[in-house]
């Protein structure tokens, strides 16, 4: 039965409010509650679904990062993942490491574990790429299924509704395949307190880049990061004509 690998990415939790760094190099990451990138949330739970139906035998689920990354590996697995990869990278150069040389450990990883699927999340919410699925599934040379928004089996391998510009795609594609989850392709569960405890004692094996044969070398540079622009305060006007002066005056109309 087909061997699902999920990837799942620690992020900054999406309620944090992100603060730049003063050297304009990045946010701040230390403090700062993490949690796993919420559409990886919808790949691991849709990777479970299929173990559910019997389409799965077992779901591998993989983070690459600092130490910390085996939180949400943890998590996966107390979502129903079988067992965990960590592809250990140090906190300094995982700030530089980008998704070309995510895609190339999780291929890398796919035919070692000869996986069957890949099930990424459509984008991570901290670099908001929308890179790494599309670019595992080139290096792979297997077909793609991005931005999805339904699974199903089929004898000839799977259909895929995919969310596109104001509407649907339905799409026809043999395995194995790269997919990506958009947000509406489920809901993901809770991890029960049960689940909690029994996910620790779940293998998860560790590995380098390196070992991997996978050269991080960073391929861009960060010239600098910037606060939004901070919204103007209004004014208030005392009647249209003086509304109407001041959008003149502006150049509004
Ligand atoms: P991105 O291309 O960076 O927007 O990420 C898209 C998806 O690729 C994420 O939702 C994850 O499923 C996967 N991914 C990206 N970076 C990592 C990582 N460091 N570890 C595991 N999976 C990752």
């Amino acid at each position: 039965m087909a061997r699902v690998l999920v990837g799942v990415k620690r992020v900054i939790d999406y309620a944090v409010k992100v603060r730049v760094k003063p050297e304009k190099n990045g946010v701040v990451t230390q403090g700062v509650k993490h949690s796993m990138n919420p559409f990886d949330e919808i790949a691991v739970e849709e990777a479970v679904k299929l173990k559910e139906k019997k389409l799965a035998g077992e779901i591998v689920a993989v983070s690459v990062g600092p130490t910390q990354s085996q939180e949400v590996i943890r998590t996966a697995l107390a979502m129903g993942a079988d067992r965990g990869i960590h592809v250990e990278v140090p906190a300094a150069e995982y700030e530089l490491l980008q998704p070309v040389h995510v895609s190339k450990i999780l291929a890398k990883l796919a035919l070692e574990e000869k996986a069957d699927l890949v099930i990424l999340g459509k984008q991570a919410i901290d670099d908001d790429a929308n890179q790494t699925a599309q670019m595992t599934a080139a290096v792979l040379d297997w077909p793609q299924a991005t931005f999805c928004n339904k699974v199903e089996k089929t004898d000839a391998g799977l259909t895929i509704v995919r969310e596109i510009d104001g509407g649907l795609e339905t799409i026809k594609t043999k395995t194995p395949a790269v997919l990506s989850a958009d947000l509406r392709l489920n809901t993901p569960r809770y991890a029960t307190l049960p689940n909690i405890m029994k996910a620790k004692k779940k293998p998860l094996k560790k590995v380098t880049p390196k070992d991997l044969g996978v050269d991080t070398t960073p391929r861009i540079e960060i010239i600098s990061v910037e606060d939004p622009p901070v919204r103007q305060a209004g004014a208030v006007v005392a009647d249209v004509d003086a509304l109407v002066a001041k959008l003149k005056e502006g150049g509004h109309v």
